[in-house]
């Protein structure tokens, strides 16, 4: 019997297409899923697509395999993902590759790495985006595990991926959970693109009472420019979606709680772990968690003074680009606080992450492709020790440019009244890493007097206390 090159098991929507991605570029795919309907259904689908071995059993799937065996699993995260493992464990060789290509969070990911290591099996948790089309048609892989299994299964995975220019959207990210870790981060920077999006839609809405087709024609047309990506398109087409029902504008119609499915928060979470501020993808959760407080916001809708003036903008033509440029300066900081939290973590677990090369593999397939993606991955070639994106020459001129319009738009929403958190806090964070002096001093004097806490000097070495219930000298710590 010829074996097949490669295995997928768990063929709900990812794993279906992911695996007839392998078949129709000439892979020989095992399919296995845990109830055999799944299977059964891609094969008589799609099985003309290409080669497919259609597996019953997980044993039958395994011995279906060529050596060094590699297996895409591709169930739910968690516990799911734990009992596929364990069943394939007894069944593989070492040296086999076992793939989790779900959303597992990467503290998992480091321990089932681990512990596959310990018996001799490589274990690649890899990151996959770009939704179910994507998973057929290219998406952006991300995996992590050790480098030798990238080996056997990088060109493969280089082969199913998205490409731009040419150039696969799938690299080595680095070792563990590195992969898991930056599909994580992409995530979080998913949600803050998508929540700046949003409060540009809010400004332009409330400021120029634009219908959400003429915004949708705005973005249209920003599309074509440095604000290019995907995201932006299709907020332009939900924008001018009519509702068949009523007619509306179908965004009018929508309930405005947004939804989310954990990655946000684990962002976030790692981000306080790591100590580095991701304000912009903060805000972004927790603009979605505001979102859906339905108790709180009827309780503060009625009684909540405005105290807004009126969002009277004279000059259209102005505002529009005011709130083009806030966008575009607010997303380059949202980027360059995802990228110095991969950096951290790169440091923190010894990932040694080419950030640049993960600027490229998002490119094409995922939900953040973006034409600006290319400035981020020439920025890290420029330098690959950048410390803030914010620094290359690029964006600090781009960003400069686009500055006064920024402010205006911060300062006339909170005179409005209208709520832009990740304008306002990406703006926050931009002018903290240029002051010259931080209230932090201030923030040393308080704990060092309610706590002892101590505090350095910016004119001498060492470490100082000063006696705040005794004489108020000070003393050397
Ligand atoms: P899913 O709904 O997350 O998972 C369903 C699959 O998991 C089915 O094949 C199911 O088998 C299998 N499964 C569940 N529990 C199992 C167990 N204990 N043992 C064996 N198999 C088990 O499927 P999905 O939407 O295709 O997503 C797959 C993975 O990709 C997830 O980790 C998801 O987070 C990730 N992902 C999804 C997207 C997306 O856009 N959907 C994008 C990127 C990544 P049965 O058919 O037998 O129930």
């Amino acid at each position: 019997m010829t074996l097949a090159q490669i295995g997928v098991t768990g063929l709900s929507v990812m794993g279906r297409n992911l695996a007839r991605n392998f078949a129709r570029n000439g892979f020989s795919v095992a399919v296995h899923n845990r109830s055999a309907s799944k299977m059964e259904s891609l094969i008589d689908e799609h099985g003309s697509e290409g080669t497919f071995v259609g597996c019953a059993s997980l044993e039958d799937f395994v011995a279906a395999l060529e050596r060094p065996r590699k297996i895409i699993i591709m169930v739910q995260a968690g516990d799911a993902t734990d009992a596929v493992i364990d069943a394939l464990v007894p069944l593989v060789d070492q040296g086999d590759i076992i793939v989790d290509a779900g959303n597992a969070h990467f503290p998992d990911t480091r321990r089932r790495e681990a512990a596959l290591r310990d018996k001799g099996i490589h274990f690649v948790g890899t990151g996959v985006s770009g939704g179910e089309e994507g998973a057929l048609l290219g998406p952006s892989i991300m995996p992590g595990g050790p480098a030798e299994s990238y080996a056997a299964l990088g060109p493969m995975l280089e082969k199913i991926s998205a490409h731009v220019d040419g150039v696969p959207c799938c690299t080595h990210v680095g070792p563990d959970g590195a992969g898991h870790f930056v599909k994580m981060v992409h995530n979080g920077i998913e949600y803050a693109d998508m929540q700046l999006i949003g409060e540009a839609y809010a400004l332009l809405r409330a400021g120029l009472h634009l219908s959400p087709k003429e915004i949708g024609d705005i973005l249209a047309e920003w599309n074509k420019g440095d604000l290019e990506s995907y995201l932006i398109e299709i907020t332009a087409e939900v924008l001018k979606q009519t509702d068949a029902k009523t007619g509306k504008p179908l965004v009018d119609v929508i309930l405005d709680e947004a939804g989310q499915k954990g990655t946000g928060r684990w962002t976030v979470q790692s981000a306080l772990d790591l100590g580095v501020p991701v304000t912009g993808i903060a805000e972004a959760t927790f603009a979605r968690a505001i979102s859906s407080q339905t108790a709180q916001r009827e309780a503060g809708r009625d009684v909540l003074a405005s105290a807004a003036g009126d969002f009277h903008i004279g000059n259209r033509e102005g505002f529009i680009e005011d709130v083009r440029v806030a966008l575009y300066a607010s997303k380059v900081v949202a980027y360059a606080q995802g990228f110095d939290q991969i950096q951290a973590a790169s440091e923190q677990y010894g990932w040694h992450i080419d950030r640049g090369a993960m600027a490229r593999i998002w490119r094409g397939g995922c939900i953040i492709r973006a034409r600006f993606l290319n400035r981020i991955t020439e920025a890290y070639e420029r330098n690959p020790e950048l410390p803030s994106l914010l620094v290359d020459p690029y964006f600090t001129d781009i960003v400069a440019d686009g500055l006064s319009g920024w402010r205006r738009v911060v300062s006339q929403a909170a005179l409005a009244g209208i709520p832009a958190p990740a304008f306002s806090s990406s703006l926050a964070y931009y002018d903290s890493l240029r002051s010259e002096r931080l209230p932090a001093a201030l923030i040393q004097g308080q704990r060092d007097f309610f706590g002892a806490h101590t505090y350095k000097r910016v004119d001498r070495e060492g470490t100082f206390h000063t006696l705040w219930s005794g004489d108020r000298t000070e003393v050397e710590a």
